[in-house]
């Protein structure tokens, strides 16, 4: 590892979450502190040799209330600054941090530039925190360089605990212990322990002279079924009569089956003549869908429905409502998620 030539810039934006909270010393209560004062709860800062400069959500939010529009915001904000800084920390709670994470890796097309999200169980202000070696770590990852002087992670991640995994491969496992994120379908791309050891050959860089392009558009006309044994049909029919409908996520059994009654088969296949795309995502965390597989799956790719590999929920979600916001032709979004485009499948 080497290091730039000058002092790295690292820009933190603080989004919300625990991270960003102390207790009130009268109340015990847990309150945002002013963000802009986080060096003085965080001495550790100025043992780095980094230029650190924050910003934070004039109202820092709850993950919980996170929405599409705040991911234009974010994407705007490192588009605005991606010029003055080497890497990017963002903050956030952890709720959703793996939606968000898995959005801006299909809106920040061709990153250069590290952006390392992460958050914490505890509060910053609180004795055990977490948060503390989340946010030294991450920042060291975002000021990394390779041997040829690169940015070492070129891409949206989360950092929490010891790993570094792409953000778009990662879910939410844990609401109790520090390790709260785990990525199934892809070893983590960087492990912190006396050292941070990079697997290098994991992680994605943009082709060549390809330039930085946010994206700003989402339509977050999607909506998930879970499948599970005893579905009546008029759950099934509400779910699919909903008005402006584009894309339904199946979350099936297993390798990517789903229950082979006639009336079930009969309504999927409406829906797709009405041109909803439907893409069949596996409730089970590690491992792919193969709608090969069985004649419970088959059946599903004999009526037209998108192979969802080995997607997290999170990602296949953001990624519907990225390619439906830019309005590409219903053949190209089906080509678009057959193909692996910020690293989020397996092919
Ligand atoms: N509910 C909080 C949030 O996601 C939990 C956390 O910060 O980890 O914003």
């Amino acid at each position: 590892m080497t290091t730039l030539n000058h002092s790295p810039h690292i820009l933190l934006i603080y989004t919300g979450g625990t991270i960003g909270m102390i207790e009130n010393p009268i109340t015990g209560a847990l309150e945002n502190f002013e963000f802009s004062q986080f060096k003085k709860y965080v001495p550790e800062l100025q043992g780095f040799n980094f230029d650190i400069d924050a910003l934070s959500f004039d109202l820092p939010i709850d993950s919980s209330d996170m929405e599409p529009r705040y991911w234009v915001k974010i994407a705007h904000i490192i588009s605005d600054h991606y010029q003055n800084y080497d890497g990017f920390v963002l903050l956030h709670g952890t709720d959703t941090m793996a939606y968000t994470a898995s959005a801006l890796s299909f809106m920040l097309q061709n990153l250069g530039k590290p952006v390392i999200i992460t958050g914490s169980q505890l509060p910053i202000g609180r004795l055990r925190t977490d948060g503390k070696e989340n946010l030294l770590t991450s920042i060291e990852i975002a000021a990394a360089t390779d041997s040829r002087g690169r940015p070492m992670v070129p891409e949206v991640c989360i950092f929490f605990e010891n790993r570094l995994m792409r953000g778009n491969r990662t879910t939410k496992i844990n609401a109790e212990g520090f390790n709260a994120f785990r990525s199934f379908n892809l070893p983590s791309l960087a492990h912190a322990g006396i050292h941070i050891k990079y697997e290098e050959h994991l992680i994605r860089r943009p082709e060549p002279g390809a330039v930085f392009k946010p994206h700003f558009l989402l339509d977050n006309n999607v909506m998930i079924l879970t499948l599970f044994p005893g579905i009546r049909p008029e759950v099934v029919d509400a779910c699919f009569a909903v008005r402006g409908l584009r894309a339904v996520i199946l979350k099936t059994f297993g390798s990517g089956n789903a229950p082979q009654k006639p009336w079930f088969m009969d309504k999927l296949r409406a829906l797709i003549d009405r041109g909803v795309i439907v893409v069949n995502v596996t409730q089970c965390y590690k491992g792919s869908v193969e709608m090969h597989r069985y004649g419970t799956g088959l059946q599903l790719l004999q009526a037209g429905v998108v192979n969802g590999y080995d997607s997290t929920m999170e990602s296949v979600l953001t990624k519907l409502m990225f390619l439906l916001g830019h309005d590409y032709p219903h053949n190209e979004i089906v080509r678009l998620m057959n193909t692996d485009i910020a690293g989020e499948i397996t092919v």
